[in-house]
Parts: structure tokens; C-alpha cells; sequence
């Protein structure tokens, strides 16, 4: 049967249909889902149907079945976990992803969506002040693009010891110190273990989470001379916002022959806005970073971002046909930067999202969600009993009342109330609500209905 365009004109024009209810009421609806999964599950509940369904039969039954269970991702007012949006170009663009169903691994079979994505990550190396002729692979999140960031990194420290890891494997070979700030995030610790580098070496933090440089240092000079060491960094804590300080850690590491890999899967973003640029000052000179355009830049999700300054080691880990590569690298396929093969063109997205805003507009976006962190935290501070804990240098704002149980009660009845949606969590010893502001729509009216809804939420002893 020969596929036509009018065989999914049923199915394209019920998903817009949907998709345009769902973005309505996406700013208005309640927050939290109406069902939990095992609710949604019920309805979907019995065997394969032995009968097929027509495709917009499909999509119809779908998007009714699902829409009790679906999370306000998109409103204005969701500050869980770090998760942006969608921006309306980047969600246009990712429908075409879909629709043109390109397999995104060779420049030659795919040409079209390859070059879009290789425009996408030169405009990105711009954007974030990285070495221009760094490769960058378009992964599903910042634990995969920390996965390949690290996968090159423990190639080229091993490579330097004389220990090629890709012909010979870990096994007999020297160990590799792997040194972390105590408040990295846990993505990092999986793609060590994923790359058979086990639990890495903690290195103390300050108050805000930061890596001490002084304690650093310490852990550098105790190793033996010529351990090949990899030291991992952070741009953006997810409590306090905060940034590791690059300008004296990266040398830091380099004087002691490490490799420096940055995970900054919402902070990288800070180097485009000229306000909050000084945050990453001295990030630039590390050797690979580990990003997301599914937060800050407010694409669909998924999209991660590996990227890595000098392509041979991250090509060596990843690519199919390494040998060749290693005196003339040229652009290379995009199999060769990330890991996965066949893939669909999920830096296509990207492109859009940064055509949409411009230079400008990426700039404005940035410093408009730290500006509107700063105005929650504001209005916070004003209310009876809250207190901001973090300082908020960046778009993560942490609250705790005066004790863990008033702190849990008060984030219960944030869920229940529904208005807006504030991710619990636990910071140094103390239970904590965390805002974090990552979606493109939130204006001062949604910071001023969520500051009257932690004041409910506190004042309402329930
Ligand atoms: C979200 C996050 C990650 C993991 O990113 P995924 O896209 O979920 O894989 C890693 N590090 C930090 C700091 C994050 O905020």
C-alpha cells in the first residue's frame, strides 16, 4: 500500500486539535495531575484488542485517556524539579521531526536535519562563549551528554598514561581518580558508574554548594603525579542556584594534568546573558560540558547536549570508524559525537528555539526567569514564617518554615491547592521547597499568584 498524504490527514488534524485544547488551558489549569499512573492505567487496562482502530480514533482515545494523568509542565506556574517548557517555534519544528522521520546519525543519508543540527551547535558554542571547534552531540539529557563528556574524558587521561582503554579495556589497567564537589548531582555519579569508573572521590562544598577550591586543591596534590584524574564541576546547583568557581578550579585541575568536565545542565545557559555571565566566568577553559535544551532553552522534551572541545577523544569513545579520524577530524557524523546510532533529529529543535530568540531574545530569556526567581524570593521573604535559605544568584530559590514538619505540611498543601507546583526536597540537613523558574511563560502575574499561594499554603494550617 502506497503511504499518501490524506492517510494522516485524520490523525495530523486530531493531534493539533489536542495539542491546541492542551496549550489553551495549559496556563490555567490546575498544576498537578488529576490521576496518578495507576488511575490512567486502569482505563487503558485489558489485552492487545484483537481489532485495529482508525488513526484519529487513536489519537481521540489517546488524549482522552491521558489527559487526567498529564502534569502542567507548560503553565507559568510550574517550578518542579528544573523543567522548562516548550517555546512555540521549537514545538512547530519538533511536529516536522516527527513528520519527516529522518534518521539523524550520517551526514549523508540525512543532509537536510544534519546541517540544521550543525548550525544548532555552532549557534549554541556561540551563544555559551565555547571553543568554537568543539564537537557537539545531540543526546536525550545532561546525564547522557555527562556520560559522553566523561566517555572521552577517560579515554584521553588513560591515553596519556600510556593505557589505550578503547583496544584494551579497564581491566589492568591504571586506576582513574575522579574527583566531585559533595553537591554534584546524582546524573553524574550514574554516568560514571555506566562507564565502569565507580564511585568518584568528594570534594567539599560551601554553603551554597559550591566545590572549595582550597579542598580541591588538597585532593589534587594527594595523588601521585601522573594519575590520570578527572575533575567534575558544576554550573548551576539545583537548590541554591549556585556555580562552582571555575576561574581558580579549572587551572586548578589543569596544573595537575586533569580533564575538566562541566556539568551545567541548566547553568550553562547563564554565559548568554550578559547579567549573569560573570557566574561563569573561567568555565570556557574546561575540556567538556554537559548541557540541556530541554530546561533553560525551553525545547521539547528530549534534547541533552555533550559537548567537547577537542574532538579525537570523544571520536575515539564514540565513533564507529575511529582509526581514520584521529589526524584530520572534519566535521564527522553525528554518530561519531554522541552515542547512540540511529536516532531522530532532536537538535532540530534547538535550531528553532534559537531562531525564534535571537541573541537578544536567548539573553533576555536567561536573566527573565533569574529576574523572576528574584521577585519570588522578594515576595517570599515578606511572608510570616518563610524563609529563603539559598542565596538566589541564579533561577533556583529554596524555602524552609520554621521546622521540617511545618516545611513538609506547607508543601502538601501546595499540591493540594493547585495553583502552582513546587518541587519538596531536602538541602543540608533541613527539608526545603524548592522553586525552580525555567519556563519561558511565567510573567509577574504568575510570581505574584505564587506567592499568595505559599501564603495560603502557610497561613491554612489545613
Ligand atoms: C537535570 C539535571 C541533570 C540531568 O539531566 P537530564 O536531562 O535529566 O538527564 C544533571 N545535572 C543537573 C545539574 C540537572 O539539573
Amino acid at each position: 500500500m502506497t503511504a499518501r498524504g490524506k492517510d494522516f490527514d485524520g490523525a495530523l488534524d486530531r493531534a493539533a486539535h489536542h495539542a491546541r485544547v492542551w496549550l489553551e488551558d495549559v496556563g490555567e489549569r490546575p498544576v498537578p495531575p488529576r490521576a496518578d499512573a495507576d488511575a490512567v492505567g486502569r482505563t487503558l487496562a485489558g489485552p492487545l484488542p484483537d481489532r485495529g482502530l482508525a488513526p484519529d480514533g487513536v489519537v481521540d482515545e489517546l488524549a482522552s485517556r491521558v489527559e487526567p494523568g498529564l502534569m502542567a509542565i507548560g503553565s507559568g506556574r510550574f517550578f518542579g524539579w528544573v523543567m522548562g517548557g516548550t517555546l512555540p517555534a521549537a514545538l512547530g519544528a519538533d511536529w516536522l521531526v516527527s513528520a519527516w522521520d529522518q534518521n539523524a546519525g550520517m551526514r549523508f543519508s540525512t543532509p537536510g536535519v544534519v546541517a540544521v543540527e550543525e548550525a544548532a551547535g555552532r549557534w549554541v558554542l556561540d551563544a555559551l562563549g565555547l571553543p568554537a571547534g568543539a564537537d557537539v552531540g545531540f543526546v536525550t539529557g545532561a546525564t547522557t551528554a555527562s556520560f559522553t563528556g566523561l566517555g572521552a574524558a577517560r579515554g584521553a587521561v588513560l591515553a596519556r598514561a600510556g593505557w589505550d582503554v578503547h583496544e584494551r579495556g579497564l581491566v589492568g589497567g591504571p586506576p582513574v581518580r575522579v574527583l566531585v564537589g559533595a553537591e554534584r548531582h546524582d546524573s553524574v555519579d550514574l554516568a560514571l558508574r555506566y562507564l565502569g569508573l565507580g564511585t568518584p572521590t568528594v570534594v567539599g562544598a560551601d554553603d551554597q554548594g559550591r566545590i572549595r577550591a582550597d579542598a580541591l586543591a588538597t585532593a589534587l596534590a594527594a595523588g601521585a603525579p601522573g594519575t590520570p584524574t578527572i575533575v567534575v564541576l558544576q554550573a548551576g546547583n539545583v537548590h541554591s542556584g549556585s556555580f562552582d568557581p571555575f576561574a581558580e578550579t579549572v587551572a586548578l585541575a589543569h596544573d595537575h594534568g586533569a580533564w575538566v568536565h562541566v556539568d551545567g545542565a541548566f547553568g550553562l545557559w547563564a554565559a548568554a546573558a550578559p547579567e549573569l555571565a560573570h557566574l561563569v566566568r573561567g568555565m570556557a577553559d574546561a575540556d567538556s560540558w554537559a548541557t540541556d535544551a530541554h530546561k533553560t532553552l525551553n525545547v521539547p522534551y528530549d534534547c541533552g547536549i555533550a559537548i567537547v572541545a577537542d574532538p579525537v577523544p570523544v571520536r575515539a569513545a564514540f565513533g564507529v570508524h575511529t582509526a581514520y579520524l584521529v589526524d584530520a577530524p572534519g566535521p564527522g557524523n553525528p554518530y561519531d559525537k554522541a552515542p547512540e546510532l540511529s536516532r531522530r533529529a532532536r537538535g532540530v529543535p534547538t535550531w528553532a528555539a534559537l531562531r525564534s530568540l535571537g541573541r537578544d531574545g536567548l539573553g533576555g530569556l536567561v536573566a527573565g526567569l533569574a529576574g523572576h526567581a528574584r521577585a519570588i524570593a522578594e515576595g517570599m521573604s515578606r511572608i510570616d514564617g518563610v524563609r529563603v535559605v539559598n542565596d538566589v544568584v541564579y533561577t533556583q530559590v529554596c524555602l524552609a518554615l520554621a521546622d521540617d514538619a511545618r516545611t513538609r505540611a506547607a508543601g502538601q498543601r501546595l499540591v493540594a491547592d493547585g495553583d502552582t507546583w513546587i518541587s519538596g526536597s531536602r538541602w543540608q540537613g533541613r527539608d526545603v521547597l524548592r522553586v525552580s523558574v525555567s519556563n519561558w511563560s511565567t510573567d509577574d502575574d504568575d510570581v505574584a499568584r505564587t506567592v499568595e499561594a505559599v501564603r495560603r499554603a502557610v497561613r491554612d494550617p489545613g
